[in-house]
């Protein structure tokens, strides 16, 4: 960024040299990888980024439910469209904790989650064109997909025909090796799954929607939730709370469905008309036959029968939150045909959906209700997630005390 004027873009005249210097410095090395970088401390010429491969600490689990401890993970080296992030900020999924817990049955270890991660960007290589040293930068859910099927040209690079890898625990399609996430203090990644977080932007409560976000998000925009359409958000943690703000923004009526009787006033000034008790048999009769969508956040398996029929006519249920099985024995297919009810599935979103929900919420002032921590203090932090003691992220700060 220059310091005269704030601007962030290459065409100020300043940053434009000093991009053509290192963009000239990086041409004059042969072999890949080509990289240019740039300290905004010394802003000496000589490229700070690592040329091979290079170890970082990071926290993370070395066998199944194992608390968290600090080790040093191996980064590949920064590639010619590769860039170099500084983390300063990653959130706490539940789908972490499944990883963790080998919920998923990957025997992968050890094992570095995070996938809602914000930081400086720290280096760059001569064929990046989207960022330069010092932008800020995200990496949500994916790091790579193939890029030539018809799902990744259709910007579905969630949905990839030849296997999305994931920010974490995936097969690295450029090292060989394993992915590891952002609870990480260094982290590179293919250009093209970073994401540009706008200037100005809350970078800590920014974090969450690069999953969180942009996983409720996705399906309100497939869907085509209006204004004025009835949605019901089941459960009220990371995912739910970033359901709500959204469809209130689309001006949808909101309800908030939840097992936590604290939660019915935090429902209320996150902007939900109304906030049910999931048990609440005589309110669940009530409100039967009414909604356009419901979006379901809970991460666990639990009877899907008593939301289905809330749904009216043609209307459809999206789980969002488990990855695990699905309750059908509690599903009625004479009911779900009766009144053509769908049950429906959506993961994340696009790597264009992800930046699209990032620019929405930076136009409209929409970020996460976070809790920040230190990095010692994850295991407690998950600890609270499980027992649904959060409001409503845990998002981990690496800018203090950090090891280079
Ligand atoms: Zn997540
Ligand atoms: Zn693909």
């Amino acid at each position: 960024m220059c310091d005269k004027c704030d601007d962030t873009r290459a065409h100020h005249p300043a940053i434009a040299a000093e991009r053509r210097q290192f963009l000239l410095a990086g041409a004059g090395l042969a072999a890949a990888p080509l990289v240019a970088a740039l300290t905004t401390a010394a802003k000496a010429q000589q490229p700070v980024t690592p040329t091979g491969p290079f170890s970082v600490r990071a926290y993370g689990v070395s066998a199944v439910k194992m608390l968290f401890a600090p080790m040093q993970i191996q980064r590949r080296a920064v590639g010619p469209k590769d860039v170099l992030i500084d983390v300063h900020y990653c959130g706490i999924c539940h789908s972490d904790i499944h990883a963790i817990r080998g919920d998923w049955g990957s025997t992968t270890f050890p094992r570095v989650p995070g996938h809602e991660i914000i930081g400086r960007v720290a280096g760059v290589g001569n064929a990046v064109t989207k960022f330069r040293v010092g932008d800020i930068a995200g990496v949500g859910c994916m790091v790579s997909s193939c890029g030539e099927c018809e799902n990744c040209r259709a910007d579905r690079e969630q949905n990839c025909l030849k296997e999305t890898t994931f920010t974490y625990d995936a097969p690295d399609r450029v090292s060989g090796g394993v992915t590891y996430g952002g609870y990480s203090e260094r982290l590179v990644v293919t250009e093209h799954f970073a994401i540009r977080i706008p200037p100005g932007a809350n970078l800590a409560a920014t974090a969450p929607l690069l999953c969180a976000g942009v996983t409720t998000f996705s399906p309100m925009q497939h869907w085509r939730l209006a204004p004025g359409q009835r949605v019901g958000v089941i459960g009220l943690g990371g995912l739910g709370h970033m359901a709500v703000k959204l469809a209130v923004t689309r001006r949808a009526d909101v309800t908030v469905f939840t097992t936590t009787p604290g939660k019915i006033a935090d429902a209320q000034r996150l902007g939900a008309r109304e906030a049910v008790l999931s048990s609440d048999e005589g309110a669940m009769s009530r409100l039967a036959n009414r909604f356009d969508l419901l979006i379901s956040t809970v991460p666990y398996t639990f009877r899907m029968q008593p939301f289905m029929n809330l749904l009216k006519l043609d209307g459809t249920l999206v789980n969002v939150g488990l990855l695990l099985g699905i309750d059908g024995t509690s599903l009625s297919g004479m009911q779900m045909g009766f009144g053509r009810k769908s049950l429906a599935g959506s993961m994340i979103g696009g790597i264009a959906e992800t930046q699209e929900v990032i620019d929405y919420c930076a136009a409209r002032n929409i970020t996460a209700d976070i809790e920040l921590i230190r990095p010692d203090q994850i295991d407690k932090a998950v600890e609270r997630v499980v027992n649904k003691d959060v409001r409503y992220r845990f998002v981990i700060d690496f800018t203090t005390g950090r090891q280079g």
